[in-house]
């Protein structure tokens, strides 16, 4: 792909990046903040699906850890769920720091991440997941706690009970932040 031109990047990364471009319009746009950033992506150990980092966000350079365990799905290109994370996790990166620790910042990278599952041709069947789309993204606090309950329904283990609902300020984001290092990251995919 032309927009990776004198990017140093893994055959894997190439292709699963090109499978998200060729989905549709949302994957596409998720892959041009990927080449324009330079976001490299990468396989690492973790108890989620993908994370982004603490570093990548505040210092750099931005990397999307995807679970080593996804790995062989990801190379196969066949595991759409792993691929939607790129988007995800991108997603986080251009929110910032503040908003990417937030319900609200959660709820946009969920939605946008089953646009782009739909894209792939592996629309989401979990009742939880349908009824994240159907949420209006809003600051209403209501929705926010709402979008919270069902994520934690797809996956009792997410740690959303951390986040503040709506993105705060730096010194409380800290303080979610200490809280987080081991537990952040994203929704793994449900066991078959
Ligand atoms: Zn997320």
């Amino acid at each position: 792909m032309k927009e990776f031109k004198g990017q140093k990047r893994e055959a894997w990364e190439l292709e699963a990046l090109a499978k998200l471009k060729k989905g549709g319009r949302v994957g596409a746009r998720a892959v041009k903040f990927v080449a324009a950033n330079k976001v490299k992506l990468g396989f690492a150990k973790q108890t989620t699906g993908a994370k982004w980092t603490v570093q990548g966000m505040l210092i750099g350079p931005r990397v999307i850890e995807l679970s080593s365990k996804q790995a062989p799905g990801v190379r196969s290109g066949k595991d759409a769920w792993t691929i939607s994370l790129i988007a995800h996790e991108a997603k986080h990166y251009e929110q910032g720091l503040t908003t990417a620790l937030s319900v609200y910042g959660e709820l946009e990278a969920w939605q946008l991440q089953m646009k782009v599952l739909r894209e792939l041709g592996a629309p989401p069947t979990h009742p939880a997941l349908l009824a994240i789309e159907k949420l209006k993204l809003s600051h209403d606090q209501v929705a926010l706690k709402e979008a919270a309950r069902l994520m934690k329904q797809y996956d009792p283990a997410y740690r959303i009970d951390l986040l503040p609902l709506n993105p705060v300020g730096l010194t409380t984001v800290m303080g979610s932040l200490q809280k987080l290092v081991r537990a952040q990251g994203s929704p793994r995919p449900k066991a078959k």
